[in-house]
C-alpha cells in the first residue's frame, strides 16, 4: 500500500523526464545496435533513444533525500552514470557495452511491466531491501549484465526477464513462504526508476555480480 502511494510521484517523474529528454535524444548508433542485436529484439533497439548530457539535466527522483536521511543506501543522481526512463536512456558519457546492456535490460523490464508497475516494483524494492544494488529489478539487470560479460553465448534478454518476473510472481510469501520470497523477490514487486552508479561504482557492482555468477557456475560445472 505504501509502495503504491509513493510510486505515483515516481511514475510521474519517470514519464515527465522521458518525454522531455526524448525531444533531443538520439537513436542507438549502428555499432551499438549491432553489439546488442544478439540479445535484444530489433524493434526495441530501434525504439530506444539516448540522451547524453553532463551533468544530467534531471533532479533526483522523489524521496531520494528522505531515503538517504533514513539510512537507505541509495545514491544521489550526481553519482550515477546513467538512468533509464522507459525507452529513454540518459547518460553522462558514452556508455560501455556493459552499461548499455544493463540499461537495455531496464528497457525490457519497463516494456514487460508497464511504467506504473515498474515504478511500484522499484519503490517496493528499495523499501524492502534498503539498498540500491539489492532492489530486485537492479539485481536482475546486474546479473544479466554479468552474463553478458562472462558468457560467450548470446541469450534472449526478453525471455530471461520474463522468466525472472514469472519466478518472482510464483514465489510470493503467501505461496512459497518468506525464504523463497526473499530469494526470488526480483520483479513483480519492486521498482521505480532505473539508475546506475557512476562508472567506478558500476564496475564494482558488476564485478560483485559477476563474482556471484561465476561462483554459481563453478558449482554447477564438473
Ligand atoms: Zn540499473
Amino acid at each position: 500500500m505504501l509502495a503504491a502511494l509513493l510510486a505515483l510521484p515516481v511514475a510521474h517523474y519517470i514519464r515527465r523526464h522521458r518525454d522531455h529528454l526524448h525531444q533531443t535524444a538520439a537513436p542507438l548508433s549502428s555499432p551499438d545496435k549491432a553489439a546488442m542485436a544478439p540479445y535484444f529484439q530489433a524493434e526495441l533497439l530501434d525504439q530506444v533513444r539516448i540522451a547524453q548530457r553532463d551533468p544530467l539535466p534531471i533532479p533526483n527522483p522523489p524521496f531520494t533525500r528522505l531515503l538517504q536521511q533514513l539510512g537507505f543506501d541509495y545514491p544521489d543522481l550526481s553519482l550515477t552514470a546513467a538512468i533509464t526512463f522507459g525507452h529513454l536512456i540518459a547518460t553522462r558519457a558514452p556508455m560501455s557495452h556493459s552499461l548499455l546492456f544493463h540499461e537495455l535490460v531496464h528497457v525490457v523490464q519497463y516494456r514487460q511491466l508497464g511504467l506504473p508497475a515498474f515504478a511500484r516494483h522499484y519503490v517496493q524494492g528499495i523499501l524492502t531491501h534498503r539498498a540500491y544494488e539489492q532492489i530486485p529489478l537492479e539485481a536482475c539487470a546486474f546479473q544479466l549484465e554479468a552474463r553478458f560479460q562472462l558468457e560467450p553465448k548470446p541469450f534472449d534478454s526478453d525471455a530471461e526477464v520474463a522468466a525472472w518476473l514469472q519466478t518472482a510472481s510464483s514465489t510470493r510469501p503467501s505461496q512459497a513462504g518468506p525464504s523463497a520470497a526473499r530469494q526470488f523477490s526480483c520483479p513483480t514487486e519492486n521498482r521505480a526508476t532505473s539508475r546506475c552508479p557512476s562508472p567506478e561504482l558500476s564496475k564494482s557492482a558488476a564485478a560483485s555480480a559477476s563474482g556471484r555468477i561465476a561462483r554459481k557456475l563453478s558449482k554447477l560445472r564438473p
